[in-house]
């Protein structure tokens, strides 16, 4: 989806005031962020950060998707929930989270699993789509729908001390997909993060540059991670690339696709 950029009033101009004065940003990146909309699958641990930046810059619409509601277990990193809390449904925790920060955008929480159904509803709808889900069939329907709507997806994971993160523009038919890079679509059983540990403060690292890569993909802003991987170790704080391609037969966004 392509929004027009909006106009920005004077509250706007001075919240946002420091990204104004980016040369690369400026008025006009600032008004694209206005006017644009993100879709956040994914309240816990990723989608906490990058939902809060996002929020705080000042992205105008933010779709935020989860069918979980808030545990004890989850506020060890999940910094967009607290413990006033706890049984309330995710997306909700956060819109109310996000709107204290930033009442001048809107915010809303989807309460819902990320099937099939719901993703041909809300992803043609984003200007960019960020997977902050914790499971492979999850992460492969987001795939799916964002090609088929050809919307730009910023895929994060975060378990144990192990970081990713990459961009997928299917904007470009040449561009790679998830389902190019990861092939295996998994099983169906609970996320990683139910029965592994995760260090806190990788999850905000990972989110926070979700949300970055977010932010330029909307404003058009520098290189995006489009064909390189992103591993971050969390032990050494060292981070690796891996440049990946296009496969020509996959099954999502190759030939026989019929893009
Ligand atoms: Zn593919």
């Amino acid at each position: 989806m392509t929004t027009a950029p909006r106009e920005l009033n004077d509250a706007e101009l001075l919240r946002y005031s420091r990204h104004i004065l980016l040369d690369e940003i400026g008025i006009e990146g600032q008004q694209k962020l206005a006017a644009s909309t993100a879709l956040i699958i994914g309240a816990g641990g990723l989608g906490a950060p990058a939902t809060l930046y996002l929020a705080a810059a000042g992205v105008g619409r933010l779709v935020i998707v989860d069918h979980d509601t808030v545990e004890l277990s989850n506020l060890q990193r999940q910094i967009v929930h607290d413990a006033s809390r706890l049984g309330v449904p995710k997306a909700e925790s956060a819109r109310d989270t996000l709107a204290a920060i930033n009442p001048l955008i809107e915010v809303i929480p989807v309460v819902a699993r990320a099937d099939d159904a719901l993703l041909a509803q809300w992803v043609p709808q984003a200007d960019v789509v960020l997977d902050c889900s914790d499971n492979f069939p999850t992460r492969h329907a987001v795939n799916r729908a964002c090609v088929t709507a050809r919307a730009p997806l910023v895929s994060g994971a975060a378990v144990r001390f192990d970081g990713q993160l990459t961009t997928f523009d299917s904007r470009d038919n040449a561009t790679p997909c998830y389902h190019c890079l990861f092939p295996d679509e998994g099983d169906a059983s609970d996320g990683p993060c139910a029965t592994f540990g995760v260090f806190a403060p990788l999850t905000g690292i990972i989110g926070c540059a979700q949300a970055a890569e977010a932010l330029k993909v909307l404003i058009g802003l520098g290189e995006t991670l489009v064909g390189r991987l992103q591993l971050l170790d969390g032990k050494t704080l060292r981070w690796k690339e891996l440049r990946y391609k296009k496969d020509p037969r996959c099954p999502v966004c190759g030939e026989q696709h019929g893009a």
